[in-house]
């Protein structure tokens, strides 16, 4: 099995899930006493968000860079960066290194383009769902993006930045980006990409009418299968 370098804690929340499935995926595939080898770097999350609001995403793809080759000189075999936004800097982190860095976007293109889906609705972080580098991303494999409108984007938003990074899973705020998911399909997403690795937290396919693309996890079993490949 390869090593599975996990650049995380933007949330750590979600890089609890990343740790917990791969070694579940592990488990399923190899059986026994298997487990997922796992180099785990873990960043102060304040230092990123202040980055992000800010605007410094020259100081965040330095910084992510750095850690990057840290994890590779330990012995990663492969980068996972375990948060949709901060791949707007994912030039940055290839260019620090030698090994690959998977795309959490190429995982989530892949499960949609299998369930045959061309238009999908993204919820992520403001910065996720109105710049460009994730939906071009998603464009390069043939997949239309459909975002919220302007107060569904600030609700999404909110909600990941004030309740899921905090580890608040509250029922008001599913049933909010319920209503969010809605509208979505409403205007034509056949599918939901949840775009913000703390979202499948709070939502799960069982809450949605459509099929549900949970980036984390779909994130996960890219990177499972490549150890095992
Ligand atoms: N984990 C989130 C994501 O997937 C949001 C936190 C961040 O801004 O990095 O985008």
């Amino acid at each position: 099995m390869k090593t599975i370098g996990m650049l995380g804690g933007m949330s750590w929340e979600s890089t609890e899930l990343y740790y917990r499935l791969a070694n579940q995926h592990v488990r399923e595939r190899l059986g026994g006493l298997h487990s997922a080898p796992v180099l785990l770097d873990s960043l102060d999350f304040d230092e990123i968000a202040g980055m992000q609001r800010r605007d410094d995403w020259a100081a965040a793809g330095r910084l992510l860079g750095e850690r990057a080759r840290g994890l590779q000189a330990g012995g990663a075999d492969m980068i996972v960066l375990c948060t949709n936004t901060m791949h707007k800097v994912i030039g940055d982190i290839e260019a620090a290194v030698d090994v690959p860095v998977l795309h959490i976007a190429d995982a989530a293109a892949a499960a949609i383009a299998a369930r045959g889906i061309g238009r999908a609705g993204l919820l992520g972080t403001a910065f996720t769902m109105e710049q460009d580098f994730y939906r071009r991303r998603l464009a390069a494999h043939g997949i239309e993006v459909v975002v919220p409108d302007a107060d569904d984007r600030a609700l999404v938003h909110r909600v990941i930045f004030e309740e899921l990074v905090h580890g608040i899973v509250d029922d008001d705020s599913r049933d909010a980006y319920r209503g969010v998911v809605d509208r979505l399909v409403e205007r034509g997403a056949e599918g939901i990409i949840l775009g913000c690795t703390e979202i499948e937290l709070l939502l799960c396919q069982d809450d949605i009418a459509v099929p549900v693309f949970p980036t984390a996890a779909l994130h996960v079993a890219a990177a499972v299968e490549a150890a095992l490949a």
